[in-house]
């Protein structure tokens, strides 16, 4: 397993989550389940295509969480490389991401690879963003892990490129009520730059401090701070603490104009 690998089941196939950094700051997430992967907003297709192929691995699907070129930009690379895989997106995008093969929508249930995936609908970021929310159905021990883009990050969220506070309120709410041992998977390594700014928000977090101190060391040793988990994310995440719209645009809005 390498170091940004995360065993997620002990299913009788074994079940596990890699992240793939590249670019500047992108974390690709590969899911591998026996000989298949699927491969979660990938921004480019190379370094995956080497990935896959140097372990013997089919891509069976893409997942896309939205259309920006840092989550499609290697889509279509892959396809050319495995003409057969899916590329499940919002049928709402269409347009945006034209080379979908499955189209879904808020409350669809797809199977894939044993497992049991639920589209949420996250607007905000932009106004067709989804989520997955895979779930192997094991009872406690089992799978429970949410790939969510743009839209919640450890410490942070998504900037609101197309949506409203209400919009990004609501959204988080959603994620808010998936299982606290639920693993998040999000696309972007920003955790330790939002971790400065929630203490420079809230100095006396304990949880916040303490997460940081952690992050900090795993970033020196060259290491994700990702996955997190719903219940970290309780206690850290200002963006998800918020108690209305209006509080989480103030936050939003001295996010962006924050210069650390
Ligand atoms: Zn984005
Ligand atoms: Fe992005």
């Amino acid at each position: 397993m390498s170091p940004h690998s995360k065993e997620i089941s002990t299913c009788e196939t074994s079940t596990r989550i890699d992240g793939l950094p590249v670019l500047e700051d992108n974390i690709i997430w590969i899911w591998i389940h026996g000989g298949n992967a699927v491969v979660v907003d990938p921004a480019v297709s190379e370094p995956i295509q080497q990935w896959l192929t140097a372990r013997g691995l089919n891509l069976l699907a893409v997942l896309q969480t939205h259309h920006h070129s840092d989550h499609i930009g290697g889509t279509e690379g892959l396809l050319q490389a495995w003409p057969k895989a899916e590329v499940i997106a919002a049928k709402a995008d269409l347009e945006r991401i034209p080379f979908q093969t499955i189209s879904v929508k808020d409350g669809d249930i797809i199977k894939l690879m044993d497992h049991q995936i639920n589209v949420i609908e996250v607007p905000g970021h932009t106004k067709a963003h989804i989520a997955y929310f895979v779930n192997s159905n094991q009872g406690k021990g089992g799978t429970r892990a949410l790939f969510c883009g743009d839209t919640l990050f450890s410490g942070g969220c998504g900037r609101l490129f197309e949506g409203s506070p209400v919009d990004m309120f609501l959204s988080l709410k959603k994620l808010n009520t998936l299982p606290e041992e639920t693993q998040v998977f999000c696309a972007h390594e920003y955790t330790e730059s939002n971790l400065y700014w929630a203490r420079s928000i809230n100095p006396k977090n304990n949880s916040i401090k303490k997460r940081l101190k952690e992050v900090i060391k795993l970033r020196g040793k060259g290491l994700l701070s990702l996955p997190t988990t719903i219940s970290l994310e309780r206690s850290i995440n200002l963006f998800l603490m918020a108690k209305s719209p209006k509080e989480l645009g103030e936050l939003r809005n001295h996010k962006d104009n924050w210069k650390g």
